[in-house]
């Protein structure tokens, strides 16, 4: 069982969106259990303040480093990286951190714990990145007003590539990003029916020809792969 801790300062984000399809039901098998925290909860002053003013000025606010290193002490039982069991991850949400890929959610997929700490403002103050987490994450190049969405998009990749998650509907394997495809995109896929508006569905796909559907998918994939992410192509 995946246990997923989210360190947050607004838990009511989270109330309904993990109640649908693949999540929901990975939670009802017992694949993975989902907690949002109110960060306030780890302050001890009679405001709960989270945030405070940049030193060397600067617009904004700065989210305070003791009730986050408090919150993942009292999550995962340790305040330092080095002392974090190897089994755990500590994220924190960040457009500065390496970008999520499907790698990256496999791994998490494969640990015991996932504590998700989400930014807010100007950002966390720094001691956090370099002390305490033991991955800094960002889900792309643009900058949310928080990191609630980049929380909810690391759990969604990662719960679904839980063994047993998927059931028969999906599969990981042949999927975009996957071993299977090179690490390039899916094939395009279509149902039915046959013609929409004009438009028909590639005649190789109606045929029952498995050796030439297979060859006209891998065809298909490549195209597409080349036209929307040659990137992917490069890589070794
Ligand atoms: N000052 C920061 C910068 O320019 O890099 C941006 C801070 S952003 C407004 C506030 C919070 O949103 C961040 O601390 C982070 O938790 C979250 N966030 C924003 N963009 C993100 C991204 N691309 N991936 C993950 N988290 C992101």
């Amino acid at each position: 069982m995946l246990r997923v801790d989210i360190i947050t300062i607004f838990p009511d984000y989270f109330s309904e969106v993990f109640d649908y399809g693949i999540i929901r039901r990975a939670c009802a098998a017992g694949l993975v259990s989902i907690q949002p925290h109110d960060l306030r909860s780890w302050t001890s002053d009679k405001h709960h303040v989270v945030d405070d003013r940049p030193f060397g000025g600067g617009d904004g606010m700065v989210l305070k480093p003791e009730p986050i290193f408090a919150a993942v002490e009292s999550l995962a039982g340790a305040r330092r990286r080095e002392n974090i069991a190897a089994t755990k991850r500590v994220v924190l949400l960040s457009p500065q951190g390496k970008r999520l890929t499907q790698s990256i959610a496999s791994d998490f997929a494969k640990s015991e714990q996932l504590i998700l700490i989400c930014g807010r403002y100007e950002g966390v103050d720094e001691r956090v990145a370099d002390a305490l987490v033991t991955d800094e994450i960002s889900i792309g190049d643009y900058v949310l007003s928080g990191g609630e969405p980049a929380a909810l998009v690391v759990v969604d990749a990662t719960v679904r590539l839980i063994p047993g998650a998927l059931g028969s509907e999906t599969s990981v394997t042949t999927e975009s990003f996957s071993e299977a495809s090179n690490g390039s995109l899916d094939y395009p896929h279509y149902t039915r029916p046959p013609e929409f508006e004009g438009m028909r569905v590639p005649e190789v796909l109606l045929t029952g020809h498995h050796g030439e559907i297979a060859r006209w998918r891998r065809d298909a994939a490549e195209e597409k792969t080349k036209r929307n992410r040659p990137d992917l192509l490069k890589k070794e």
